[in-house]
């Protein structure tokens, strides 16, 4: 093998690293994103049932409990923290990275889940919330 065509495979073995070092990282990013509501998806050796419970009345619903929030969408405005009985959310700064310039000084902040495991899956911030950034699911209690 000549010199040159030494060079051009070192070139070639050294892309080809760096994409799969992207596609590993992508793939990290995407397994942290899913493990907390996975985990409480499944339990144990089977997926169970959602919890469901009964209004005073007798009749039986299932709440939806928050299982994430969309950071890229949400403008701070706290309505979700405001409405939220749980305290289930916290108002943040926003990343460094995920700042534009296009933002205006109030959309520094955002918001996050601070304690998603005391949700009661009431809707509420939702309902409420005017860029649809909250995700809910009907889930079994974990335990
Ligand atoms: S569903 Fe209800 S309890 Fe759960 S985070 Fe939203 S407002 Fe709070
Ligand atoms: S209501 Fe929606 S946009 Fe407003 S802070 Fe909550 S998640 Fe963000």
């Amino acid at each position: 093998m000549t010199d040159a065509e030494l060079k051009d495979l070192d070139r070639e073995v050294k892309k080809l690293k760096r994409i799969a070092s992207e596609w590993a990282s992508q793939l990290h990013d995407l397994v942290e994103d899913k493990l907390p509501a996975g985990y409480l998806e499944i339990q144990g050796d089977g997926v169970m049932d959602a919890y469901t419970a009964l209004t005073r009345g007798g009749a039986p619903y299932t709440p939806t409990f928050v299982t994430d929030l969309n950071q890229k969408t949400c403008i701070g405005c706290g309505r979700c923290f405001k409405v939220c009985p749980r305290d289930v959310f916290e108002l943040v700064e926003r990343d460094e990275d995920e700042i534009d310039e296009d933002m205006d000084d109030d959309q520094m902040s955002v918001m996050s889940l601070k304690n998603a495991l005391d949700c009661i899956g009431c809707g509420s911030c939702a309902r409420v919330c005017p860029k649809g950034c909250h995700t809910h699911q009907a889930l079994p209690v974990a335990t």
